[in-house]
């Protein structure tokens, strides 16, 4: 089955070939280790996580690349500003460094809450400073780029003699020269749309290193265009990231990937795939709006927008009936709706594991697989796929009621099907999380109707209720005015 990916670059849905099957190159942009996991950071990790899996089941031998952003992102996206991780050091008085282990500590455990398998590499721009040092070096010997005051800049109007800029994002020079503010610290640029390569530092910078332009830092498109050229060659199959990366941080790695190894780079990637982002009642997600919701804070309940806690499928689903190419609008409905779908989903799962085989088929599985693996092979629609196991929930009761029938190697593919799609490929974990809360009110309900048993001198039924309970991992310890229980195994 052919898989089409939408390519950000050609503006169209494209077979998917690797150049080296069966391997695969994925490089996707990973967090900058300053703050809490949020939505965007979930709906990025989720989308490519889809797409690792999907191909891995597709067989392909897959290098998964992520990087770890832990220098070199400035505040603003023209080379202005404090450094993002710098300037969390400084405001909690701590090394750059313990932010940026705190933080992807943090990013560790929100998505191996939401099940995202790790990356096969996860490379820290911090240690792959040579590396980007000599593509640097490369860039300036072939006359792209020029230095000045000991800071390195990609030269935008001599690249433009022998490359097109703005492929990616289909904006033109005058464009960006239209939407490009003046700033200040930008006099040393001979065009405020060129961007840096290297950064000199000021003596009391906390994070630099010795580079033949004295002593500085990288700027932050050198180090994915670096990192993953170096561990998945030139040109690689996928390079993915959000929407928001596509200019500039996108548009220049393909700069600076042609300025420094020419034609032969093809964009560095030949498909460039991006999820789009995650808005919050309809507006953009930002901190001073105070909309700005972590990955924790829905695990636990604790943002004001929130009423409750949600366990991390409920957001996993969220994010996945959605096309990664539309827009996810964020609401607590939203993801109450999302959390009663997945249980719904498991429940029936779980249903379809009981269900006994007939000598007939009331209808076809294989038609119905096709369908799912075309909507996965259409630029991954998780949003159709999923569409179609709900379609199917009530057919599986009918199954279990033996109201409907399905040869053996029938129902033996539907089973089949639903673990590899949901379990496998969109990562969905079974079983459902059921809350504490919830299970401790049935097991007092059937302590109460244990009472009441014996009250009315039925006790089979009470001792059945004791056996049945231990037999959950449930001990009773009976009291003349009370019955206390604990978890026992
Ligand atoms: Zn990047």
């Amino acid at each position: 089955m052919p898989l089409y990916l939408y390519n950000t670059l050609t503006r169209q849905k494209e077979l998917f070939t690797p150049y080296k099957p069966p391997y695969v190159g994925l490089y996707v942009c990973g967090p900058t280790v300053y703050g809490d996991p949020h939505l965007g950071h979930a709906r990025a990790a989720i989308t490519f996580d889809v797409l690792f899996r999907y191909l891995t089941y597709l067989g392909y031998k897959v290098r998964y690349v992520r990087n770890i952003t832990d220098v070199g992102h400035l505040e603003g996206d023209a080379d202005e500003g404090e450094d993002k991780i710098l300037k969390k050091a400084r405001l909690e008085k701590v090394e750059p460094i313990e932010i940026a282990h705190r933080y992807t500590a943090l990013y560790h455990k929100a998505m191996d809450a939401l099940n995202v398998l790790r990356p096969s590499i996860e490379p820290a721009a911090t240690a792959h400073i040579p590396q980007q040092i000599a593509m640097i070096e490369r860039i300036l010997a072939r006359g792209y780029a020029y230095v000045v005051n000991g800071s390195v800049y990609l030269d935008i109007e001599r690249y433009r003699q022998d490359f097109p800029y703005g492929i990616l994002s289909g904006r033109s020079v005058e464009e960006l020269l239209a939407g490009t503010r003046e700033l200040e610290g930008q006099g040393e640029k001979k065009n405020p749309w060129d961007f840096a390569l290297w950064k000199r530092a000021e003596p009391t910078h906390l994070m630099q290193w010795d580079s033949p332009w004295g002593r500085g830092f990288p700027g932050w498109h050198i180090e994915c265009s670096a990192m993953s050229i170096h561990y998945l060659g030139l040109p690689f199959d996928i390079h993915g990231g959000g929407l928001d990366l596509v200019f500039p941080h996108h548009e220049a790695e393909i700069a600076q990937a042609h300025a420094c190894f020419g034609p032969e780079a093809q964009h560095q990637a030949r498909f460039w795939i991006h999820n789009n982002l995650v808005t919050i009642e309809g507006q953009k997600m930002s901190k001073s709006l105070g909309n700005f919701i972590t990955v924790e804070e829905i695990f636990t309940g604790t943002h004001p927008k929130l009423t409750r806690a949600y366990p991390p499928m409920a957001l996993r689903l969220l994010i996945l009936q959605a096309h990664y190419r539309s827009t996810l609008d964020f609401s607590e409905e939203a993801l109450l709706g999302a959390y009663r779908a997945y249980l719904r989903l498991m429940s029936a799962y779980q249903r379809l594991k009981e269900v006994s085989p007939g000598s007939h088929s009331d209808f076809s599985v294989q038609a119905w697989r096709e369908k799912v693996f075309a909507a996965l092979d259409d630029d991954l629609n998780t949003a159709a796929a999923l569409a179609l196991f709900f379609s199917q929930i009530e057919d599986i009761l009918r199954l279990r009621r033996r109201e409907l029938f399905l040869l053996p190697e029938d129902l033996t593919l539907l089973q089949n099907t639903w673990q590899e799609v949901l379990e496998k490929i969109l990562g969905l974990t079974f079983p459902p999380q059921v809350s504490w809360v919830n299970w401790q009110k049935v097991v007092e309900l059937l302590i109460q109707l244990r009472r009441q048993a014996r009250l009315e001198k039925n006790y089979g039924l009470a001792d059945l209720l004791r056996e049945e309970l231990s037999g959950a991992g449930v001990r009773l310890m009976d009291f003349p005015d009370e019955t206390l229980w604990e978890l026992s195994a």
